[in-house]
């Protein structure tokens, strides 16, 4: 039987009756933008996150280009981040007109490394204006490191929580609510997903979520005066409500991907599949993907596609060496960690609702294929 990377309907089903429901409702009072439900949804985040201020937005990456423009950041000034990333992290510095300057992972985590983000601060020739650390796959990055790093070059932290709503780094608090901001997004494969594209931004002051608001709604305020200029960013009111329907089951969704991760684990074990290195956990991560390195992996991933087995290779180009980035005059070499993970990597299924007899199955198709 193929096993699919991701699935959402067996997820859908038990909510099916509140979740139409609720379409109905809005249908029926076509009330679509903006209004009580995104309100009561931009709650629920900040009870879940533990940050003070939430603002649903229409994508992850139209959450990271809004706080970029609330903080004013454009042409002229550099923001740090990790070139092993989904494009939205780097393509929303650019598209703000902002130099994105890479600093290269940890190859433990994927995540940042903070020595090297250390040595960047101290010797950048741009004037840097944010970091955004990404929370990759589901584990948070070194956030104490990362805080004080920026906190003595007094610049913001924004963090990419987009695969990474309810991880914790121990200590620190929830995924997005220990920066200055945090972004998430509830692209349909995230651990919250919407039915269709959304996003949201949880900040720490007041004044920062009112631009926010703001810069949302093309920085309109009164209506049709202008101050500063935004754009249309807005959630979908259908978005936030079935979000809402969903984020209380969040946290069980969580733990039986972690549930799946430690099968894998078990599995992996037991069969002493050695070449194969396993993410590493240095403290809870949520699994949006699970990601392993393996020797071969590209005759590994044929070799899966042959049995039916769902997998992906996030990300196959980091994104210095990416064409559209060319401009920025970075070359093959210069971030060798986030290279060979681009190589080695390969993310298996994980997803909350994936059987016991399923993981089997991925597990067989790799243990054949190291063994013959
Ligand atoms: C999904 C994702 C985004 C962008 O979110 P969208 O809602 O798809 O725009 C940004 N960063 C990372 C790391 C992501 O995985």
């Amino acid at each position: 039987m193929p096993v699919p990377l991701f699935e959402s309907r067996t997820q859908f089903a038990p909510l099916r009756e509140e979740i139409l429901g609720e379409i109905a409702e809005i249908a029926d009072s076509q009330q679509f933008i903006l209004g009580e439900k995104v309100e009561a949804f931009e709650r629920a985040l900040c009870d879940y996150t533990g940050a003070p201020h939430a603002i649903g937005m229409s994508s992850g990456t139209d959450a990271l280009i809004a706080i970029l423009m609330a903080l004013g950041i454009g042409p002229g000034d550099a923001v740090v981040t990790t070139p092993y990333t989904f494009f939205a992290t780097a393509g929303g510095i650019s598209r703000v007109g902002a130099r994105p300057v890479f600093v290269d992972i940890d190859p433990a985590t994927y995540n940042i490394s903070v020595p090297t983000l250390r040595e960047c601060l101290a010797t950048c020739a741009h004037r840097v204006r944010a970091i955004v650390p990404v929370h990759l796959f589901g584990l948070c990055c070194d956030m104490e490191g990362i805080k004080s790093a920026a906190a003595e070059h007094g610049v913001p932290v924004i963090e990419d929580a987009a695969q990474a709503l309810g991880a914790e780094f121990p200590g620190g608090g929830r995924a997005g609510a220990m920066g200055e901001f945090g972004y998430y997004s509830f692209f349909p494969a995230k651990n919250l997903g919407a039915f269709g594209d959304a996003g949201a931004v949880v900040c720490r002051d007041a004044a920062d979520a009112r631009r926010l608001e703001s810069v949302r709604n093309h920085g309109m305020e009164p209506r049709y005066f202008h101050k500063m200029i935004g754009g249309n960013f807005r959630i979908d009111a259908l978005q936030a409500a079935i979000l809402s329907i969903k984020i209380p089951h969040l946290d069980t969704w969580i733990a039986a991907r972690r549930a799946n991760a430690a099968f894998y684990r078990e599995e992996f074990a037991r069969a002493g599949l050695d070449p194969i290195t396993l993410p590493a956990e240095p403290y809870t991560h949520t699994y949006n993907q699970f990601v392993i390195r393996a020797p071969r992996r590209d005759a590994l991933a044929a070799h899966l596609a042959s049995a039916g087995i769902g997998h992906a290779i996030y990300y196959p180009v980091p994104l210095h060496l990416q064409e559209c980035f060319a401009h920025l005059g970075y070359k093959a070499g210069d971030f060798p960690e986030s290279e060979k993970a681009a190589l080695e990597t390969l993310a298996l299924p994980i997803y909350p609702e994936l059987t016991r007899d399923q993981q089997r199955e991925v597990f067989a198709a790799i243990a054949d294929f190291y063994q013959t």
